[in-house]
């Protein structure tokens, strides 16, 4: 049997694969099991932030390995400790809960947000507002934030306490926010909902409508933060700071991590025994950790990240086929005219290239570190299928 037909035997078929048996991968470029080589403009679904096998990241995750792999959470670690402050002084946030993923750094910040109401008001004030067309998660209560009908589904019953608001309707979220509500909880860039921003004007009067009424804002950081749009946290590119901000996917390079990032306000809000997690801040994860802020806050990367990402913009901009360009940094949606994104993804990866989809777009989060060199090769690539 080969690894596809194992697959198809023994893995639920949870999800619909390309047919790419993935080998070994070195910086951004992969090679499958027939020696086939792919550039990569995913990155795992923006998570090998690094790209593959980064030599600074391997060398602090093996030496991890090598010294100690899991102790719990009874206990303390240096590379625990080192990570969560680094997390803190590159953000201005006080404290840090660590967890393996993004679901789980919602879950965190969803119970860290009703408890903050509960211990201040009583029971009742439980409500989250999320926006349409969101993502959250996979979890009971992180599907349940997810503005998508679609996740609403077979798994019933979902969970209380989410109203959803029209993203970038100030009328809507007014008429919303009525006094059972404890936080409003935004994407500033929708990733799985089609890349789309949040307009400045609506994540204002989010965070005015909630400070005037002591209403928590979580920023679900999971795909736009650690670099990813060319600043750290996307939320700096309005000026904001949530109360509680979410992390994973990128944050330790390609390790199972989550963060959960909270401000002044929540920072004593989880007490002995009201959260935990089993790996949370596992030592790898943390070495991974280290080693991308480290490498993500050094001196012009996050500037270069700007520049790659313009790059990009002018080329597909001048392809007749791109309808228009969204996101911001690294993190790019092109709508097509005719053609179909998810057939795109198809053809590119054939030829080469590893891209993903959202919702009608191509994506595209290549790894932070990608050279131009190797973007013009993707490039010369994906704009020979879009305009083929
Ligand atoms: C991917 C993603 C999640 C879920 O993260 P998992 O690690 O798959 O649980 C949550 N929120 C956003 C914005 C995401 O992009």
């Amino acid at each position: 049997m080969n690894t596809m037909e194992k697959f198809d035997k023994y893995v639920m078929h949870s999800y619909g694969r390309y047919p790419l048996v993935m080998e070994k991968g070195e910086g951004r470029d992969c090679v499958d099991e027939n020696n086939k080589q792919y550039i990569d403009f995913g990155s795992g679904i923006g998570t090998n932030s690094l790209g593959f096998c980064d030599e600074k990241w391997t060398d602090a995750v093996c030496s991890q390995v090598r010294t100690l792999q899991h102790n719990s959470n009874y206990y303390y670690t240096a590379v625990q400790a080192d990570f969560a402050a680094a997390l803190c002084e590159t953000t201005g946030y006080k404290k840090v809960f660590f967890c393996n993923s993004g679901a789980e750094a919602n879950e965190c910040a969803i119970k860290a947000a009703r408890k903050y109401s509960f211990d201040k008001y009583g029971k009742g004030r439980h409500t989250i507002i999320t926006l349409e067309n969101s993502f959250h998660g996979r979890t009971m209560a992180t599907l349940s934030a997810t503005g998508q009908d679609v996740f609403h589904n077979y798994f019933f019953p979902f969970l209380e306490g989410f109203v959803n608001v029209k993203a970038n309707d100030i009328d809507d979220l007014k008429s919303k926010l009525t006094d059972g509500v404890c936080a409003v909880m935004i994407e500033y860039i929708q990733g799985e909902g089609g890349v789309n921003a949040l307009e400045s004007g609506f994540v204002d009067a989010v965070y005015e409508l909630c400070a005037e009424r002591d209403i928590l804002v979580i920023a679900d950081e999971v795909q736009t933060g650690v670099g990813r749009t060319g600043k750290f946290l996307a939320g700096e590119h309005y000026g904001k700071k949530a109360d509680i901000t979410t992390l994973a996917k990128g944050i330790a390079g390609g390790i199972p991590m989550g963060a959960c990032l909270f401000g002044e306000k929540v920072q004593e809000v989880l007490t002995p025994g009201t959260h935990g997690s089993t790996f949370g801040g596992n030592p790898i994860a943390c070495a991974g950790g280290n080693a991308v802020i480290e490498r993500v806050t050094s001196e012009g990367f996050l500037d270069e990240v700007v520049k790659k990402a313009e790059h990009i913009a002018a080329r597909l901009e001048k392809c007749g086929e791109v309808a228009s360009i969204s996101g911001k940094g690294l993190m790019i949606g092109i709508e097509l005219k005719s053609k179909s994104a998810a057939d795109i993804a198809k053809k590119a990866l054939e030829q080469g290239l590893l891209v993903l989809t959202a919702k009608t777009k191509v994506r595209l989060l290549p790894p932070l570190t990608i050279t131009m060199e190797e973007i013009d090769k993707g490039l010369d690539i994906l704009i020979a299928i879009l305009e083929g």
